[in-house]
């Protein structure tokens, strides 16, 4: 293998059972130009953090527990990926030569139509995508990220146009994200994608607050309460409807 470049690491979880099918080795990536309010990791915002790793000493890391790895394989999330795009895209062509499974955890955010040749590249070497759709319009994406929502929806295009699977992520928070507008929205918004795979809805909690007063940052959402898992469940089922309802609509049309 040719001497790969370095990228910035946070941390790694050998034995990954939420993000991607199976078991997996999930590599955290540093760096975030995302600032979400519920984000329980600001520890991994800061692009020069972490340890820098090459390709070559990830993938040492993984043989060294592959045979748990066989229904499973490695999963890139952050942090976001994306923001070290050379560096991801060399870990998954080096894992493809492999057979091992790729899976991409990310935001989107970084999508730019003048990079398309090098998402097509990474898209080529990608298996799967956890795509995190945080709201369903523009002004309320603004709001809880302090980012455009325009790069999002076109990455998910792009992904659409690339065939590539996706699994929807999406975290409800309360008095934020979890109104019946707000869900039938994401619906409407994801229905639209042929390559959706699944979905995947996440109750907001507060286990991060801990890492911002270390990180001497405020808490955004200061006095929110965990959402339960029931709540949850009844959200994605609102969304599951919208997504068939819109699908009917369409084929009728
Ligand atoms: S995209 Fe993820 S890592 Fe970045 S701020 Fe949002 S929740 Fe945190």
């Amino acid at each position: 293998m040719m001497k790969s470049k370095e990228g910035f690491i946070h941390s790694i979880e050998s034995f990954g059972t939420v993000d991607g099918p199976g078991i997996r080795f999930v590599i955290f990536f540093q760096g975030c130009p995302m600032r979400c309010q519920y984000c329980h990791n600001p520890d991994t915002w800061n692009p020069g953090g972490g340890e820098k790793m090459t390709v070559e000493e990830l993938l040492k890391e993984y043989e060294k527990n592959k045979g748990f790895y066989k229904t499973g394989g490695i999963t890139a999330t952050g942090g976001e990926p994306l923001m070290q795009m050379e560096f991801l895209t060399e870990l998954f062509t080096e894992a493809k030569k492999r057979q091992i499974h790729t899976c991409l955890d990310t935001s989107g955010i970084l999508y730019t139509e003048k990079k398309k040749e090098a998402f097509q590249n990474l898209f080529q070497v990608t298996d799967l995508v956890l795509l995190d759709i945080k709201n369903s319009r523009e002004e309320g994406h603004l709001k809880l990220t302090r980012q455009p929502q325009k790069p999002v929806l076109e990455f998910a295009d792009a992904l659409a146009r690339a065939k590539v699977p996706v699994i929807i992520r999406h975290v409800i928070v309360p008095g934020i994200t979890d109104s019946r507008e707000e869900l039938e929205g994401v619906g409407t918004l994801i229905s639209r994608y042929p390559n959706l795979k699944g979905l995947e809805v996440l109750p907001y909690h507060t286990m991060g607050i801990k890492k911002y007063e270390e990180l001497g940052l405020s808490y955004p959402l200061e006095g929110v309460e965990s959402m339960s898992k029931e709540e949850a469940k009844n959200a994605r089922k609102i969304i599951l409807e919208t997504i068939k309802k819109e699908r009917m609509k369409r084929i009728k049309e």
